[in-house]
């Protein structure tokens, strides 16, 4: 959404969404499903409009939800899960709200809003939020220690040389680089070379927002289960799973699953893709969600490749800060996705 031009942006899509046009228009694929990172917290100042790029404003999330309601059939994620098991039919204009990661804030600022308005979210966390110390998203903490203190030479991952990055690489393209170095490690080398660069660089002043940045606690999670909202499943640590071995992938996708059940007492059926894009998951990762036994899988991108279209490559409408909400309708709609395929984009 963040490459959509100003044209659209700002005179396309607002123009057809006030004329209405968009609601006449029916998504395909059954169900539309919309995609959600969590909630920005009252007592977050606010300071990673990187990261933070991910969240939306509570008010927002409160509008996106009514235009929802007004526009489209929400459905329940247990409908949903019954119309790609089963294929029970859903309602026209069916549209499904999901939200990944598990962050604190979306107990604390997203369930006010979604009990209020009456929506059930399906959300698809991490294995950490079977815990009691889940911590961070190991990739956001590392964003936050690497703004503390660039990583030295003692802190090259293992299987690369030490490379000079030239000054003209921004932050964000060094952050990403160490992202998928590390993402080649397996997980407990992985938390080994964070505790490392933890050492070297903290301590940070991450938590100065704590729902903004940590993931759920087990008990946490439980809440949100107990609220009528449904659990699936995110991976076990979040990698890039593209870059991880057959090995790592495996247990990432499938122990996931097994450790949410564990946790919840009831089963996981989704499963949504770290990331989520063609340049972080392909074959293998949809072929290995099937063979763990979920039911589907999320992407986080609003089409794929592949056709005819495959349950375990299910796209979604990825929601940021700055989406607006005749965007958000052109999205939903599919009018977004069949522009950019009329035009070859
Ligand atoms: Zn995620």
């Amino acid at each position: 959404m963040r490459l959509v031009s100003p044209l659209l942006k700002h005179a396309v899509y607002p123009a057809l969404h006030h004329s209405g046009c968009l609601d006449r228009i029916t998504p395909t694929g059954g169900c539309a499903v919309v995609n959600y990172h969590g909630v920005v917290p009252a007592d977050h100042p606010g300071n990673e409009p990187f990261l933070d790029g991910n969240l939306v404003q509570q008010e927002a999330f409160r509008l996106q939800l009514q235009f929802l309601k007004s526009r489209y059939h929400v459905v329940h994620p247990d409908d949903f899960h019954t119309w790609i098991e089963h294929g029970k039919q859903l309602p026209p204009r069916a549209v499904l709200v999901t939200c990944d990661d598990g962050l604190l804030n979306t107990l604390t600022d997203m369930l006010p809003v979604l009990q209020s308005e009456g929506v059930s979210c399906l959300f698809l966390v991490t294995a950490a939020s079977c815990s009691n110390e889940p911590g961070m998203l190991w990739y956001e903490e590392l964003y936050h220690l690497m703004r503390a203190k660039p990583l030295g030479t003692d802190l090259q991952l293992p299987q690369e040389k030490a490379t000079h990055a030239s000054s003209s690489t921004s932050f964000q393209s060094q952050w990403w680089s160490a992202v998928k170095k590390a993402s080649r490690l397996d997980a407990s080398t992985r938390a080994d070379w964070m505790r490392q660069v933890r050492d070297r660089c903290g301590p940070t002043q991450t938590f100065q927002s704590e729902r903004r940045w940590r993931l759920l606690k087990v008990a946490e999670l439980k809440q949100l289960a107990d609220a009528g909202m449904s659990i699936g499943a995110h991976t076990l640590t979040h990698p890039i799973l593209s870059l991880c071995s057959d090995e790592e992938v495996r247990r990432e996708i499938r122990e996931s699953k097994i450790n949410i059940e564990r946790a919840l007492g009831r089963p996981a059926w989704a499963f949504a893709y770290p990331f989520g894009n063609p340049s972080t998951l392909g074959d293998r990762e949809l072929r290995l969600a099937r063979e763990a036994g979920f039911a589907c899988a999320f992407l986080n991108v609003e089409h794929w490749g592949s056709e005819p279209p495959n349950p375990f490559a299910l796209p979604r409408t990825h929601v940021t800060s700055d989406t607006t909400l005749p965007e958000f309708a052109a999205h939903l709609s599919g009018f977004h996705a069949r522009l950019l395929r009329a035009v070859g984009a």
